[in-house]
């Protein structure tokens, strides 16, 4: 049973409940006093009202009599007879009966049997009559009222209480069959570019397609991130494999003097060590731009921090090249730690690689205006115009020649990739033989 019809179900059942609880109960109260004794209540009706009747200040109040109670009519008069107020009672003459007092009197008005009483209210000075009229028979009009209205209302309301409860729950649910949808359409066609995108429905809906949807954006996150590092693993893995291959079958001919073994072997975890920091790098940059990872940033002392990496990075082959500092004491901003750590020294490495021998290179970090200017220079090779939109792209090298083991043209990817995780831009100025400069805006 579908869960419509089942909350449809539920609430007609409660409001058929109600109802026959209500009619049951409205039967036996009303029932008990219409079908009682007539002579006890007319003269209990009666009685209640003459008690009721208050004189102040030589007035007569009579707002809190009940007129007409458990089948009893009554009829005030002054004392000297006159109809003053009470129950109409359509077509029925009373003149002739004169009021007589504290006697019940059986009487007939139009073929019916009538039971009449009168009680004298004296107050001294004035006095008022107070007559009561009831069927001497039972009179189920009534009641038969309120059965045929209970026959006729009662199925109207079941069938608008399941019809109700039908729509709103139908309601409730439509948007179900749109996050059904998708999600049946991306698990079959595997199209993670499909967002649900509710825009109406109940507040609990909504919720839940946005929580779909931010799921079905990060899956569709971590997809591509899969997707772009398989096909560049397996691009950029292909030539260091080969040649490990190559060694291997190299080593193991039988004619090798150890002098080739240790040679082959050399070679062999070059391109080992080669092929970890690739994997290390692409791994880094493709997590790094498809946010699957979480990097958390951190109010620091950047100028302190630029000093610590420079000092603790000094590459082996540093070919006589200077390292200058021109770093503003104690600028503070926000940045995670290992990631400024890997832009420095991606930048200083460049400088080592791509510097003239015995040149130099200045790190500088200064304020500009309410941004903080890091920047990297060197007097180099230099980049020649028509190559400085391609260096930031993967792998690109303008010379791959030149290039010693672990330089796999990722560095400026990842470093760019980087400063827009900390909200910044990165330039470069540069003139070939003449050096570059990076400059980044945080
Ligand atoms: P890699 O240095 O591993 O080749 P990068 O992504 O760091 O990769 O750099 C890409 C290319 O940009 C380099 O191969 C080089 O041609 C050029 N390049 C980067 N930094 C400099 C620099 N400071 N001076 C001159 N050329 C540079």
């Amino acid at each position: 049973m579908s869960i419509k019809l089942r909350t449809s179900l539920w609430f007609t059942l409660m409001v058929l409940l109600l109802s026959v609880m209500i009619l049951v109960f409205v039967l036996v109260i009303n029932g008990a006093s219409i079908t009682g004794d007539p002579t006890e209540r007319l003269v209990k009706v009666v009685t209640g009202n003459v008690d009721d009747v208050e004189f102040d200040n030589g007035k007569f109040d009579w707002d809190d009599l009940d007129l007409y109670k458990n089948g009893v009519s009554c009829i005030i008069y002054n004392q000297s007879g006159q109809f003053l107020k009470g129950a109409k009672l359509a077509g029925i003459d009373l003149s002739p009966f004169p009021l007589s007092d504290g006697l019940v009197r059986r009487t007939v008005f139009h073929g019916h049997n009538y039971l009449m009483y009168d009680v004298y209210v004296d107050m001294d000075i004035s006095g008022i009559w107070i007559r009561g009229l009831v069927k001497e028979t039972w009179d189920s009009g009534l009641m038969d009222t309120i059965i045929i209205l209970t026959c006729i209302l009662l199925p109207c309301i079941l069938v608008l209480a399941f019809g109700g409860g039908w729509l709103i729950s139908w309601g409730a649910f439509r948007p179900m069959n749109k996050i059904l949808a998708a999600a049946d359409s991306i698990s079959g066609g595997g199209d993670l570019s499909q967002r649900i995108n509710l825009k109406r429905g109940p507040k609990e809906m909504r919720r839940l397609g946005r929580s779909f949807d931010a799921m079905f954006a990060r899956l569709e996150k971590s997809f591509e991130a899969e997707r772009q590092f398989t096909s560049d693993a397996s691009h950029e893995l292909r030539t260091p494999v080969t040649v490990i291959l190559a060694q291997c079958d190299r080593a193991i001919r039988k004619d090798k003097t150890p002098e080739d073994f240790i040679n082959s072997i050399n070679i062999i975890q070059e391109q080992a060590r080669g092929i970890s920091e690739l994997v290390q790098s692409l791994l880094g940059i493709t997590r790094l731009q498809h946010g699957t990872d979480r990097y958390e940033l951190k109010k620091g002392n950047l100028s302190q921090f630029c000093l610590v990496c420079a000092a603790e990075f000094m590459p082996e082959n540093r070919r006589g090249i200077e390292l200058k500092y021109d770093i503003e004491d104690n600028l503070e901003t926000n940045f995670n730690p290992a990631l400024m750590q890997r832009l420095i020294i991606n930048l200083l490495q460049n400088g080592y690689k791509y510097g003239k021998e015995g040149g130099y290179i200045i790190l500088s970090l200064k304020k500009e205006g309410r941004k903080l200017r890091l920047s990297v220079k060197d007097n180099g090779i230099g980049i020649a115009p028509e190559n400085m939109d391609k260096i930031w792209q993967r792998f690109w090298q303008a010379d791959p020649a030149r290039n010693e083991s672990g330089s796999s043209g990722l560095g400026l990817s990842m470093v760019k990739e980087i400063v827009e995780f900390h909200g910044g831009t990165i330039e470069v100025e540069s003139e070939p033989d003449k050096g570059s400069e990076f400059i980044i805006r945080l």
